[in-house]
């Protein structure tokens, strides 16, 4: 069994987690593991590490998995079935349980640019679902995705939340959140999954709003996300022309706009998670973009870890 239960602690807390990727240059990752102390100083239960699609960073995803460990918290490494076949899974997973990590975000994963499948032996989640349990029993802690909008393949909210039932139906054990600022839709889904049967603890995934670029990426390049009025005004209030992605802007107020952009972003994303945590979630995972000061702020403004 995975030596600690992180859905079992969500049913008696709600616990605090963060999600880091792996640094693309050597520089970054020599400096991972700084940040990683300064995460672990909030004393989160977990923090997981994403997988690039494609397989293109899976030997970093382990480094940072044992920096992780080091650190002395639980690493959760994200899995995808981009690229992967059964027999890879099999050794790849053994791989990280050898190295004493046992706890997985099983994930379909991100189609590449240009790819229609994933190039694997498996489509979809619920199928690395089942094979991990079947190939692993309960070594593994399996937490999966949820999609509160619904994901943006899906045919429709009915059939993702009938997917995510499968999820669980095939052994996961908890689900971990696509973001979602729309607090009404997520209430909605919240409810529609549990009358589903759907007993899974939640662990909602939020991203800090910091960046206007990065904000609007997110929520569009793959997610289709729904920006409430407030996030909207927070974007047009600041924007930088001639667009955010430019990367010489024109706009002489851009270290301003900058500036005054993360401050009400940081405001959002406190106020957001105080409405997750009065909605009762089991689980508060903080996208750490790798970015310790910033996350920082958000945790001792919040008081999400004194008001306890
Ligand atoms: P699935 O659950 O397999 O669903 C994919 C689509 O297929 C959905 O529309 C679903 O409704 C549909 N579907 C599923 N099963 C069936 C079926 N049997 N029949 C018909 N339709 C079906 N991506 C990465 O590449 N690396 C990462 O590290 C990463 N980290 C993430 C972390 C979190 C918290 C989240 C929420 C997402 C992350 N992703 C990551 C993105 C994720 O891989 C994508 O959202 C991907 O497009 C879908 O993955 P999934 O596991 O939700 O897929």
């Amino acid at each position: 069994m995975a030596k600690v239960k992180l859905s079992a602690m969500m049913e008696e807390k709600q616990l605090l987690s963060f999600e880091v990727f792996p640094p693309k240059t050597d520089k970054g990752m020599e400096n991972l593991p700084g940040t990683i102390d300064k995460l672990c100083e909030f004393k989160p239960e977990y923090i997981s590490c994403t997988y690039g699609a494609g397989g293109t960073n899976v030997g970093k995803n382990m480094d940072v998995c044992k920096m992780i460990q080091n650190a002395g918290t639980t690493p959760v490494t994200h899995f995808t079935c981009i690229g992967n076949t059964r027999e890879g899974i099999k050794e790849q997973l053994q791989g990280y349980l050898d190295n004493g990590i046992d706890h997985m975000l099983a994930l379909r994963g991100d189609l590449p640019f240009g790819w229609t499948g994933t190039g694997g032996d498996f489509k979809y989640a619920t199928d690395l679902v089942a094979y991990v349990r079947k190939e692993f029993g309960d070594k593994i802690e399996i937490a999966v995705a949820g999609s509160p909008e619904g994901h943006i393949s899906c045919r429709s909210l009915d059939a993702d939340i009938a997917v995510l039932k499968q999820k669980q139906d095939n052994g996961a054990d908890y689900i971990m959140t696509q973001l979602c600022w729309d607090m009404e839709q997520f209430r909605y889904w919240l409810d529609a999954i549990r009358c589903a049967g759907i007993t899974m603890p939640v662990d909602v995934g939020i991203m800090p709003i910091l960046d206007q670029a990065a904000t609007i990426n997110m929520a569009l390049s793959r997610n289709g996300c729904v920006m409430p009025r407030e996030l909207c005004e927070i974007i047009s209030k600041n924007w930088i022309f001639p667009n955010p992605f430019d990367k010489e802007p024109f706009d002489a107020a851009v270290d301003q706009k900058k500036a005054d952009f993360k401050k009400a972003g940081i405001e959002y994303t406190i106020n957001q998670i105080d409405e997750y945590r009065a909605i009762g979630v089991n689980g508060i995972h903080l996208y750490a973009l790798n970015k310790w000061k910033d996350v920082t702020d958000i945790i001792n403004e919040s008081g999400i870890r004194t008001l306890v």
